[in-house]
């Protein structure tokens, strides 16, 4: 079976983006946001089946851990009400493509966070989407001011309410920022690949895990910048007198195969150990067209895995076997399924 661990509805249908202009307007008016507009069936499964669904089956992926559209989500945009409204819509939509295919995705939500407000506002959100609708994890915004980080670092006890509830529902977050309003940092190249390298170093200052042993994350984007800079970070935690990143991070923090060329798949297979390797692919996403060097999808990267010619176990981990141990509710619901 092989899991990608990071898909994103990044083709809802057209209503869901009018609905948030809408809203955008509706705040910057002062006037009462607008109702969230009921979308079709149909109109869910041409969006889905046109591409995801599509893909997925191209490319011999069995499954997708689905979210909203992350660089949508725009923290920085609008206050608490006009994020939570959005949220939930966004996190909605998951739900009613999940019960459309319900073997081929499963959901992870969108937090309501906004600049400013706590995070243990969030809960609510998480707590209906995982008890509620059924999804297994979320995503959690490091920068919800959108590229000027505004606030504390992800080992600030501030951070910690949410943190607990995480472990009382038993499901992981994806580090995952948003668009980046800060004309420095393109969303996807820049914004991106610093808040994977941002949280990963924050987690070897700090000393989070002591505190949460059972707290799991995953780093997407092949961990950022960290797998090839492991002799830094390595280095960095023997100079912070830290303990080896091994023991220190490593056995709560997972990083996706979202790398998008062969040398950066090798490199990450080199350096991390396979056990804290999740596939996904992050289609259809940031980069979707065709690598001209290879004529293939620079997304498709189960290409790049598959070259390794990894050992039948290895294999299965980094297809499966990991997402089932990260995400336990997904393996609760495969195995009612069957599978
Ligand atoms: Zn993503």
């Amino acid at each position: 079976m092989i899991i990608d661990c990071h898909g994103h509805y990044t083709t809802a249908p057209e209503p869901l983006q009018l609905f948030r202009e809408a809203q955008k307007e509706a705040f910057k008016a002062g006037k009462a946001l607008p109702e969230v507009p009921h979308i079709s069936d149909d109109k869910i499964r041409e969006s889905i089946e046109k591409n995801q669904l599509k893909l997925l089956e191209a490319r011999g992926l069995d499954m997708t851990i689905f979210s909203p559209r992350a660089s949508a989500m725009a923290h920085h945009i609008g206050d608490e009400a006009v994020s939570k409204q959005w949220t939930s819509a966004c996190n909605d939509l998951i739900h009613r493509v999940v019960d459309l295919y319900p073997q081929k995705f499963i959901g992870v939500c969108q937090l309501p966070q906004s600049v400013g407000v706590p995070i243990k506002n969030s809960i609510e959100e998480l707590e209906r989407c995982v008890n509620e609708l059924g999804f297994v994890g979320c995503n959690l915004n490091p920068d919800p001011s959108g590229g000027h980080w505004t606030s504390a670092p992800l080992t600030d006890p501030s951070w910690y309410p949410f943190y607990e509830k995480m472990v009382e529902l038993d499901v992981p977050a994806m580090i995952h920022v948003s668009g980046s309003c800060n004309p420095n940092f393109h969303a996807t190249g820049a914004h991106y690949m610093n808040a994977d390298t941002t949280a990963f170093m924050q987690f070897l200052e700090g000393n989070l895990f002591k505190d949460f042993p059972d707290l799991r994350f995953i780093i997407p984007h092949g961990g950022g910048a960290v797998p090839y800079h492991w002799g830094r970070y390595r280095g960095l935690a023997d100079m912070l007198k830290q303990p080896p990143l091994r023991e220190h991070v490593m056995k709560n923090v997972y990083f996706d195969t979202c790398v998008y060329h062969q040398p950066g798949i090798d490199l990450l297979f080199e350096v991390i150990d396979i056990d804290n390797i999740l596939f996904g692919s992050e289609m259809i996403g940031a980069v979707r067209g065709i690598d001209p060097e290879t004529g293939q999808y620079f997304d498709d990267t189960k290409r790049y895995v598959d070259a390794l010619n990894l050992s039948g176990e290895d294999r299965t981990k980094v297809y499966s076997g990991n997402a089932r141990r990260v995400y336990p509710r997904l393996n609760k619901r495969l195995k009612e399924m069957g599978v």
